[in-house]
């Protein structure tokens, strides 16, 4: 398990410099870590390559909005529990924040007290919630990047964020066969190409046993048990 005695990690996406100071400045009083992003596309960076118990993503944002940074999070196995800002009243907006795969939201201008009560609650239910997947004999927390060996007979195995978010789509859908093209769109960046999938399904079968991952000739891959 993660270490809980560590002060929680906040990741703040927020375009407003002057909330975004505030609320930098609040939070750290509150004994909590926070780093900042200004942007959609630099809060996906940090997302993905940080550790984070919780976000707090404005809807409203340049580059990438909160909704579609979220769905973007969501996509990749990312499972950190988002609250989203929103200055728009309108129900559609709050619905496609939640539907995108944020856990909260609140709408600007808000009162800090009701911002730290839900930030805590966030992480309360980030604790409860075990992101876990099972297939086959194997289990992944998806939170501590730990996979178990659900029959005892393996020691656990840490991966890394990639090896994590890899095993995450194929041991969410086990049956289904992804191509590399698919998997590096739901994994990796933009930048990467479609040798970085078969470099981490390398990884993957080098922690794991090679069966961990089925190669299905001309097509791709699909989860493989052992
Ligand atoms: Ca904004």
């Amino acid at each position: 398990m993660a270490d809980r005695t560590a002060a929680p990690r906040l990741l703040l996406v927020e375009d407003d410099r002057a909330l975004s100071s505030m609320l930098v400045e609040l939070f750290t009083d509150e004994g909590y870590e926070v780093d900042v992003a200004h942007d959609g596309q630099q809060g996906l960076h940090l997302s993905l390559i940080g550790h984070y118990d919780a976000m707090i993503v404005d809807r409203g944002l340049p580059v990438m909005d909160g909704a579609e940074l979220v769905a973007v999070l969501r996509s990749r196995g990312v499972v950190t529990p988002v609250l989203i800002l929103t200055a728009r009243g309108a129900v559609t907006d709050r619905v496609e924040g939640l539907d995108a795969g944020a856990q909260d939201y609140l709408i600007k201008p808000f009162d800090v007290p009701e911002l730290l009560a839900r930030v805590r609650s966030l992480l309360r239910r980030q604790r409860d919630t075990a992101a876990t997947l099972t297939a086959g004999a194997w289990r992944l927390d998806r939170l501590t990047r730990t996979v178990s060996d659900t029959t005892g007979e393996r020691a656990d195995v840490e991966l890394s964020e990639r090896e994590c978010a890899l095993l995450a789509v194929l041991m969410s859908s086990p049956r289904q066969v992804f191509t590399r093209t698919q998997l590096l769109e739901s994994v990796f960046d933009r930048a990467d190409t479609q040798g970085a999938v078969d470099t981490y399904v390398h990884y993957l079968r080098r922690k794991l046993g090679r069966d961990v991952v089925r190669t299905v000739h001309g097509t791709g891959y699909r989860f493989g048990d052992r």
